[in-house]
């Protein structure tokens, strides 16, 4: 799960890092106040969607101006007038697609005097299986670019976990980030306390894009990007107070309500399968016969006729869907279950797009019969391998 910039800075403002003061705002006529509380002299104006790039971004309307979603504020009116623009329009950055994102939250911070822009982030990165610090010189800008580029400029730096952060650690980040002076006492301050913040509150992404030197050499957090595991979200009533639904994709909503792993994908090929492995290998080789898959979607071990249901209504919604390949191998997860739940569904809501369906172990005879004996429309596939070619097929021939 994601949270906004400005609940991030929140959160980590708690265990005591160095962010600058601000305030959110969902109405146009909070502006003046804001700003006036704030008191200036410089005022930032950031857009609060869930996605970066947002300073180099662009609205779609005319009307938001011609600035990106990030904007240096002079007055008290510009601060009003940018408000004004940006709220409710539609921006549209090198994270968000097309489409864009609307605005309906703006942050508006203090503005602070940059000396360096610099990179830091922490994840559980899966090479040293340890929760890691990245970092590098080269913020402000794509990491992703700065990582093709120029790799020497990054420095991953792996936590042992009974340790924390230790000196050593420490010492190597400032290091790496030519920290001097005061701004290195605040580094050796600061990432002990970020990493106590990912680990207690179970991130699973802490991205500081840029952390700042300002020109009084002192440390601050400018920008935040905070992604939750999900599945420790049980723990954190907290966090999930912060949850946005507006952010997400309504099929992603919808399937967490029936506790579905769902993830909508950009491809046209819906698939419906159980156990996390499977979904994969079933995307792959979706993926080796030319044709991209729609979504991950794992209906998990043992689910309920309702739940297989709701799984299969997700999928036809998508309205890029053009294929279905359902590849079930019951073990927990019967197929007659899984039969059933299609039949609903399709009475339901119909089946406009060709239907491939793979079943493989636990009453799968009497799976295939159910199918067999209703009218749907489906294709029969014996093996992986062939379902996939069949639903690869019959998409590419619609
Ligand atoms: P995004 O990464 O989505 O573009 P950022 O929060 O990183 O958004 O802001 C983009 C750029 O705007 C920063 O790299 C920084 O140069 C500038 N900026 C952001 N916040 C402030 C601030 N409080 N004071 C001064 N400049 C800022
Ligand atoms: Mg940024």
């Amino acid at each position: 799960m994601n949270i906004h910039e400005y609940q991030a800075k929140a959160l980590l403002k708690e265990y005591g890092a160095p962010v600058a003061d601000g305030l959110p705002i969902f109405s146009a006529d909070e502006a003046g106040a804001v700003a006036e509380k704030l008191g200036g002299p410089l005022w930032v104006v950031k857009s609060q969607i869930h996605a970066g790039g947002r300073g180099k971004g662009k609205f779609k309307e005319e009307s938001a101006g011609e600035k990106g979603g990030v904007r240096l504020a002079f007055s008290k009116e510009e601060v009003i007038e940018f408000v004004g623009q940006m709220l409710g329009a539609t921006l549209v950055t090198n994270q968000t697609g097309e489409a864009g994102k609307q605005v309906n939250r703006i942050y508006i911070e203090d503005g602070a005097d940059i000396d360096r822009e610099l990179y830091l982030s922490i994840l559980v990165d899966r090479t040293s299986g340890r929760v890691a610090f990245v970092v590098s010189t080269e913020g402000g800008m794509d990491i992703e670019a700065v990582a093709e580029e120029t790799p020497d400029k990054i420095l991953t730096v792996p936590i042992n976990p009974d340790a924390g952060v230790t000196a050593d650690n420490a010492i190597a980040l400032c290091d790496a980030l030519k920290l001097e002076g005061t701004a290195r006492d605040d580094g050796m301050h600061l990432f002990p306390i970020l990493y106590k913040a990912f680990v207690e509150k179970d991130m699973s992404l802490l991205e500081i894009n840029p952390l700042i030197v300002m020109e009084n050499q002192r440390l601050r957090v400018l920008d935040a990007k905070v992604s939750f595991d999900g599945n420790a979200l049980f723990r954190h009533p907290d966090v999930m107070a912060l949850r946005d639904k507006t952010e997400e994709d309504a099929k992603e909503i919808e399937a967490s309500k029936y506790d579905l792993a769902y993830v909508a994908l950009d491809g046209n090929i819906g698939c419906m399968v159980n156990g996390a492995g499977l979904a994969m290998a079933t995307m792959d080789i979706i993926k080796l016969y030319g044709a991209e898959p729609a979504n991950f979607l794992d209906v998990g071990g043992g689910a309920s006729v309702e739940k297989v249901t709701a799984a299969f209504k997700i999928i036809t919604s998508d309205p890029n869907v053009k294929g279905i390949l359902v590849n079930i191998f019951g073990g927990i997860m019967r197929c007659d279950v899984i039969a059933q739940g299609v039949l609903t569904a399709v009475q339901e809501v119909g089946l406009e797009v060709p239907l491939v369906v793979r079943l493989e172990g636990t009453r799968v005879e009497e799976g295939k019969k159910l199918i067999a004996e209703s009218d749907l429309n489906v294709i029969p596939a014996d093996d992986l391998n062939d379902a996939a070619q069949k639903i690869v097929a019959a998409v590419k021939g619609a």
